[in-house]
């Protein structure tokens, strides 16, 4: 445990590791470059995986790490939506949390308590203790955007988003349509929307809240929610806080990076659903056989196929599987050279950032977004669960640095919608403009971070405030 004279902060992930990693950026930063210690305090309901572990231990001097004890959730139905368990996970951890913040009071200049987007219940000992309650809201200033307006969008909508005949005008974003909302607000009479809804009505609890996203990226949506009278607390824009390809950390044991030393510079597609992303049996041989369709070098992290939920592997991303149980007959064999099929945890901050990868088929998740806005690799956009699809739109109709593939009538993207699309990527004219946009915004990423960039000052702003509240303590 940290214990010193430095101001220090607690951080309380939500479950899941596309929560837990910006935070781990966020705490480097913090440390690395503001002078302050942090401790994560996790919530949990089984053993951490062995991703989130090695991630943890990775993390530089400064940074300590505390896991609570499994909180007890048996009880839910085998239906329960991943937002449900996650607020669930909270809740019934804050005993423990409780416990954990106290004594790290006692022995450390404890300043604020940093919470992720399913946090806040977190914020009543925040208050106990007597220290600052933040909001790190891990996704773009769009879903934030959404999350501030939802109280009156509830309070004046009786029906479903998804069957407005408007689409919803999310304050300085691009209007959406319902059914392209977060995942949560899909059915109204389910648990999932009610916990976003009580976590949206307490966002103004927090004393401020830091997004992982910057202006140039969503001017829109941070001047809205930046915006004088807007009744918001002081928001942020700390981002693009992303793993760098040339971190330290996750070691690769998959040899991937090895294979793509061996291919042409910006030749090969990256395919990856994140840490929980998984497609049905039938949408893995499309894509598959759209892959080989379109020729192009591809380096693909697969998952067992999952026709029930899209979110299949969240809780547990790094199960291994054999893919030659479910991947079409002969495809591997057919494709050999051309493509590398991973079936585990890649180091994708590194492929990401590695001359050969030219394009990224992603899932839309933020992270995965950022860590390839950050090395200029445009995006296919196939958006599977959470708020994905609301990014997919950004992406694509907004900043356009995405192409999005078309379902057919059955819900599916099919083999030859594919090949066509990756091959726009890769090597048609779209593809070009798409990548020079990217690299427009890799170049302001890199300004953003600097030593005198803005997402470093609005940091030391930040931590400015908390050495000063350490002094006064
Ligand atoms: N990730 C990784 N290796 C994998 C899959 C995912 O390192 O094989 C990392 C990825 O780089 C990103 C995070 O896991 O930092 C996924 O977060 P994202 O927000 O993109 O999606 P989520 O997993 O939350 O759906």
């Amino acid at each position: 445990m940290a214990n010193g004279t430095s101001p220090h902060v607690v951080l309380v992930p939500s479950p899941g590791m596309g929560h837990l990693i910006p935070l781990g950026e966020l705490a480097k930063r913090l440390v690395l470059n503001h002078g302050l210690t942090a401790t994560f305090v996790i919530p949990t309901d089984s053993p951490l995986s062995a991703a989130q572990k090695g991630f943890l231990e990775a993390l530089p001097r400064g940074i300590d790490h505390l896991v609570l004890p499994p909180a007890d959730l048996d009880d839910l139905p085998s239906d329960v939506k991943a937002e449900t368990v996650i607020c669930l996970t909270i809740v019934r951890s804050l005993h423990n949390l409780r416990a954990a913040i106290k004594s790290l009071k006692a022995t450390n200049r404890l300043v604020a308590m940093v919470v992720d987007l399913f946090g806040t219940d977190a914020f009543e000992i925040a208050k106990e203790v007597n220290i600052s309650p933040y909001i790190f809201y891990p996704s773009t200033a769009m879903a934030l955007s959404f999350f501030l307006y939802l109280p009156t969008l509830d309070h004046s909508t009786p029906s479903e988003y998804r069957d407005l005949p408007d689409p919803v005008q999310i304050p300085g974003c691009i209007p959406i349509h319902g059914s392209d909302l977060l995942d949560p607000a899909q059915d109204r009479k389910n648990d999932a929307y009610k916990w976003l809804l009580h976590h949206a009505k307490r966002y103004t609890l927090a004393e401020g809240i830091m997004v992982n996203s910057f202006k140039e990226l969503e001017p829109g949506a941070i001047g809205a929610l930046q915006e004088e009278g807007s009744g918001n607390p002081p928001v942020y824009p700390v981002g693009p806080l992303v793993k760098m390809g040339h971190a330290r950390g996750m070691v690769d044991r998959s040899g991937c990076l090895e294979w793509l030393d061996g291919q042409p510079h910006g030749s090969v597609l990256f395919i990856s659903f994140g840490s929980g992303g998984t497609l049905s049996s039938e949408q893995t041989t499309e894509l598959a056989l759209g892959l080989e369709l379109s020729e192009q070098k591809f380096l693909w992290i697969v998952r067992s196929p999952n026709d029930k939920t899209s979110d299949a592997a969240f809780f547990n991303p790094n199960a291994e599987n054999d893919p030659s149980t479910y991947l079409p007959k002969g495809f591997l064999e057919r494709t050999k050279g051309v493509g590398l099929v991973l079936p585990s945890w890649a180091p994708q901050a590194q492929i990401l950032s590695h001359g050969s990868t030219g394009g990224f088929l992603t899932h839309c998740g933020w992270n995965s977004t950022l860590e390839s806005v950050v090395n200029g690799v445009p995006l296919i956009a196939w958006p599977l669960y959470a708020e994905q699809k609301m990014n997919a739109v950004m992406l694509t109709e907004d900043i356009k640095v995405a192409l999005r593939p078309k379902c057919s009538k059955s819900g599916l993207v099919e083999r030859a919608e594919i090949a066509k699309i990756v091959k726009s990527l890769m090597e048609g004219e779209e593809g070009k403009r798409l990548r020079s946009r990217m690299r427009d915004l890799k170049n302001v990423s890199e300004k953003r971070l600097s030593a005198d960039g803005e997402s470093t000052k609005m940091l030391r702003e930040l931590t400015q405030k908390w050495k000063n509240k350490a002094v006064g303590n």
